[in-house]
């Protein structure tokens, strides 16, 4: 289908975006990679009047360590996390989700800020910035707001971003030589979205974790933090029964729904695998780097 009729326009600063985006609204909607948006105008699912390209704002598209963070610009592209050493070596698990999601031609375009700004539960980002304790960085009218991850996704295409902010910005607690992680998928086929898909980031003090940070993917409306199993696996030596609990719990704590993918009693034993799946490849990697 063709999508309907919309105003076009290119502003190349970030305050000339914000003020077209406060003039019109909820009229409006911000277009980055286009790799959300174009296919849902196309099914008209959405039908901006304006749409507002923020692909002119220059100083956007930069991966860097900095005060303690690792900061990627909202515009940054997924296939910059893949061609970055940096992201391979210290960032395993946003490595391990960047080549999962779709495939290398939607990767060249599509931003990680469109990818978590959608609000979609089946994008991988939105789990793996869970787990990895990310923070979202909002510009608007009335300047940079800092969203903690937890805070940022309220449901099913809703974020706590305002119709007139931008992503300018997504913050990671930068790597210590304890940490690492890995995502862990299931497709039906190569580029589909997840049946479902575990994210997980660990922090070692000696043989035990002292941090563990695990996100869900597409099993509930939003993105969802697999609590019980965080708190379990902290402070405590890893074993195999303990991994397995972990595996069970957050199968408890999703609310998949059933579709094409699956049951959702199949969904749920997906998820018990592939968390104790990928907590074993977090552990191993967090104490051999
Ligand atoms: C064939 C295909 C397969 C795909 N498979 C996967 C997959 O397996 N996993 C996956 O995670 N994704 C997948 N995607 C989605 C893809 O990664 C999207 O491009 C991404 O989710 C959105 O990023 P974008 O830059 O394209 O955003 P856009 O489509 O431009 O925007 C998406 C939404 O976010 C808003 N937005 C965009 N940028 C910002 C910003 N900086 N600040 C505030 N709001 C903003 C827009 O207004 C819009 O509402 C697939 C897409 C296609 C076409």
């Amino acid at each position: 289908m063709i999508p309907a009729a919309f105003e076009y326009f290119t502003p190349s600063t970030l305050s000339e975006a914000i003020a077209l985006l406060e003039e019109h609204g909820d009229e409006a909607k911000i277009l980055s990679g286009g790799h959300s948006l174009i296919p849902m105008m196309r099914y008209r699912l959405a039908s901006p009047e304006k749409i507002v390209d923020i692909n002119g704002i220059p100083d956007l598209e930069y991966i860097k360590e900095e005060d303690g963070y690792l900061k990627i610009g909202g515009l940054t592209r997924e296939v910059a996390l893949e061609d970055t050493p940096m992201i391979r070596e210290k960032y395993p698990l946003l490595y391990d989700t960047a080549i999962m999601i779709a495939d290398p031609q939607v990767r060249n375009v599509a931003t990680i800020g469109g990818n978590i700004a959608h609000g979609d539960a089946a994008n991988d980002h939105p789990a793996t910035m869970l787990a990895l304790g990310a923070e979202v960085v909002a510009t608007g009218p009335n300047g940079e707001r800092v969203i903690p991850i937890d805070d940022f996704f309220l449901g099913l295409y809703y974020t706590a971003l305002e119709p007139s902010e931008i992503i300018t910005e997504i913050r990671i607690p930068a790597a210590d030589g304890n940490s690492s992680g890995t995502y862990k998928k299931m497709e039906r086929k190569v580029g589909d979205y997840a049946t479902a898909a575990v994210a997980v980031q660990v922090t070692m003090n000696g043989s035990g974790p002292a941090k563990v940070g695990i996100g869900l993917t597409n099993v509930g409306p939003t993105p969802i933090r697999a609590k019980r199993s965080e708190e379990l696996l902290v402070g405590k030596p890893i074993t195999d029964e303990l991994i397995k609990e972990a595996g069970k719990l957050a199968s408890e704590d999703c609310s998949p729904t059933a579709d094409l993918r699956g049951s959702e009693e199949y969904k749920r034993s997906v998820v018990s695998v592939l968390t104790q799946r990928a907590l074993k490849i977090a552990f191993e990697r967090a104490l051999s780097s």
